[in-house]
């Protein structure tokens, strides 16, 4: 069960049976914390919400799903012989909405529903927008979404169908984070809401109870806002507490593109925090983050983890792409074939063995961005 929110940064704690952002002190992301001793295994649901006891809506309304999570993970045996790696991916295209995206939208609105909050808005790459007006839609939720004009035009007919308004913006989320300045409702952009990542972190639950309840040596991850990486690296730990895992760890890895690289060059030059990327650019653009909010979280799970961060060109992402497509069978997203362009280059360098267990994310559906050449 939720008890409170603690600040990423300070620790400090916050209610949350109130409506909260960030932190009050220091307007950090706040994390939701759960009495741990009274967790139960996982219930037979076959959704997301079968990790309820560590999901922080205390009535999930089942009328409010669309049927979230408990994606397969796919052995990738082909390219995997290709890149001399053992990979699998968790396939997160089958989610409703097309992107993983959903998973924080479902958990998200489901709790604003539970506080009582009446509308929602949000700056976008556009599959977060996708996936939080139609979840909007359907809890009867008012939304305000903006985003990048060329974010996938895909993403843009789904929340304008959704009934929410849409605000197209030159430049990029940052930009259009701006351009919801004057809108009066709850904020729920990326980390300043506490509850999306409880929906994403769902992800590492199920990559480890699809194991059999073990860890795989590696888990890399196509790094925008750093939710899913920062909400995987969340769910580890709690798994660990509750004693369903052993001490160790994967190794976590962030990929950017070469375009877009905040985390990359701070992991690098070993800093705390990133510095703002001018002239992002990257046809990956659930990836064309500048600057993350959460950022100090992101390098602190690579750090923790002995993981790494890895940059690779557009270029790469598209030949992986087709590579995967061909051998596999499996049309990914440009962010999901950069999980195989970061293999390809940690393979080079030595810093992943042969004999390694990945698991890649594949966090959205390859239709969803027709005609883009990256
Ligand atoms: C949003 C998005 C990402 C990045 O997710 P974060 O958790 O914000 O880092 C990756 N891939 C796709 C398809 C996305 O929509
Ligand atoms: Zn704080």
């Amino acid at each position: 069960m939720l008890s409170h929110l603690e600040c990423a940064r300070c620790g400090r704690e916050h209610d949350a049976n109130a409506v909260q952002n960030l932190c009050h002190s220091c307007a950090s992301p706040l994390l939701a914390r759960y009495d741990l001793l009274r967790v139960a295994r996982p219930t037979s649901e076959n959704s997301l919400w079968r990790y309820r006891d560590v999901l922080p809506v205390f009535n999930p309304d089942p009328a409010f799903s669309l049927g979230e999570g408990m994606t397969p993970l796919v052995p990738l045996r082909r390219i995997g012989a290709a890149l001399d790696a053992n990979i699998i991916m968790k396939d997160e295209s089958l989610v409703p909405t097309g992107s993983f995206k959903a998973r924080g939208a479902a958990v998200g609105v489901a709790k604003a529903k539970e506080l009582g909050i009446k509308g929602i808005k949000m700056p976008t790459n556009g599959n977060a927008g996708a996936a939080w007006a139609l979840y909007a839609a359907r809890a009867g939720l008012r939304s305000v979404i903006a985003m990048p004009q060329d974010a996938p035009l895909i993403t843009r007919e789904e929340v304008a169908a959704s009934g929410a308004e849409l605000r197209i913006v030159p430049g990029t989320i940052a930009d259009a984070a701006k351009a919801l300045a004057d809108v009066d409702l709850f904020d729920a952009s990326t980390l300043r809401e506490p509850y999306r990542i409880e929906g994403k972190k769902t992800m590492g639950y199920e990559i480890v109870e699809q194991l059999g309840w073990r860890v795989p040596d590696v888990i890399v991850y196509p790094t925008g806002g750093g939710v899913g990486l920062i909400g995987i690296y969340k769910a580890l730990q709690e798994m660990r507490e509750l004693g369903w895992i052993s001490e160790k760890l994967p190794r976590l890895v962030a990929v950017q593109a070469t375009g877009c690289a905040p985390i990359v060059r701070a992991f690098v030059e070993g800093a705390e925090e990133s510095t703002f990327w001018e002239g992002a650019h990257t046809g990956a653009f659930g990836i064309n983050v500048p600057k993350p909010l959460g950022d100090f979280i992101i390098l602190e799970a690579l750090r923790q983890t002995n993981g790494t961060a890895v940059a690779v060109t557009d270029e790469q992402i598209e030949a992986d792409r087709a590579e995967c497509a061909r051998l596999e069978g499996v049309f990914l997203c440009p962010e999901g074939a950069a999980t195989l362009s970061a293999v390809r280059e940690l393979r080079k360098d030595g810093w992943l063995q042969p004999t390694d267990e990945v698991v890649v994310l594949n966090t959205g559906a390859g239709i969803k961005y027709p005609g883009i050449r990256l």
